[in-house]
């Protein structure tokens, strides 16, 4: 892939979107039968898959906590999911999306409740085609969800970019690998409202009004994809319930 010329053309993007659109999202909640819950998501040609286990007991015991919960969450890559084929393992890169994520979702989930106990989160990126990290995020509030850990709200996650000087939602590959600046946000949404930034991460430049621009349309990014999480579970549970 090279950089391409130009990133905008007649007020579309390479390809084809409006700079305040979101790339298709699918969302499968269930995906695995051994989780204690799970998800499948697309976000344009990023493939994830996320797995969460718990509450369960800590081992080695020494890391639990008498007052909460543990959360552990690990982001890792498939060697086959990226153009240049990744080296399997953790690296810098996986460890720090890992941390990030795991701050992200100590903001929003009940630790409390579960005192001595561990909830992991497992995500793998099977197909990755930029804001992988913001799709695990989705995939991973679906998943959790899905196996009934008690959380504040739930969290969204989505990118911003800005390419050619223009700001543009939820950037695919060559926009993020070649546009001036990228900021992955993650909000907590309760009630149906973002109540507050839960990650924010930058690479590249922008002025100030620019970043205020860029939560806004990340904010608006993230209120469709929350519909769409909401949808995905309530589906879930309907069948579930038809099923009974
Ligand atoms: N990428 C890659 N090889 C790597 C890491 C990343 O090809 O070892 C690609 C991949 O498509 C990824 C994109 O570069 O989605 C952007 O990576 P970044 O570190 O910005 O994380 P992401 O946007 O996926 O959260």
């Amino acid at each position: 892939m090279s950089r391409p010329e130009k990133f905008i053309i007649d007020g579309k993007r390479l390809d084809g979107r409006t700079p305040d659109q979101l790339r298709p999202i699918k969302i499968e909640v269930d995906y695995l039968k051994r989780a204690d819950g799970s998800c499948y998501l697309e976000m344009g040609k990023n493939r994830v898959v996320a797995a969460v286990y718990g509450p369960r007991e800590v081992h080695p015991r020494h890391l639990q906590d008498p007052t909460k919960a543990i959360i552990r969450y690990r982001y890792n890559m498939a060697p086959f999911s990226v153009e240049e084929r990744k080296r399997p393992g953790p690296d810098r890169r996986s460890i720090e999306i890992s941390k990030v994520s795991k701050e992200a979702f100590e903001a929003v989930i009940m630790k409390e409740l579960f005192p001595r106990s561990a909830i992991d989160i497992f995500v793998e990126v099977l197909q990755a085609d930029a804001g992988s990290r913001t799709a695990c995020i989705n995939a991973a509030s679906v998943a959790l969800v899905d196996a009934g850990i008690p959380m504040k709200g739930i969290l969204t996650s989505v990118a911003v970019a800005k390419v050619d000087g223009v700001l543009v939602l939820d950037p695919m590959k060559e926009e993020d690998n070649y546009g001036e600046a990228d900021i992955p946000f993650a909000f907590l949404i309760r009630g149906g409202k973002i109540e507050s930034i839960a990650l924010l991460q930058m690479d590249g430049k922008m002025t100030k009004e620019e970043i205020k621009e860029a939560i806004n349309l990340a904010k608006k990014g993230a209120m469709e994809i929350y519909q769409m999480q909401r949808e995905a579970i309530m589906k879930k549970f309907i069948e579930e319930g038809e099923n009974e």
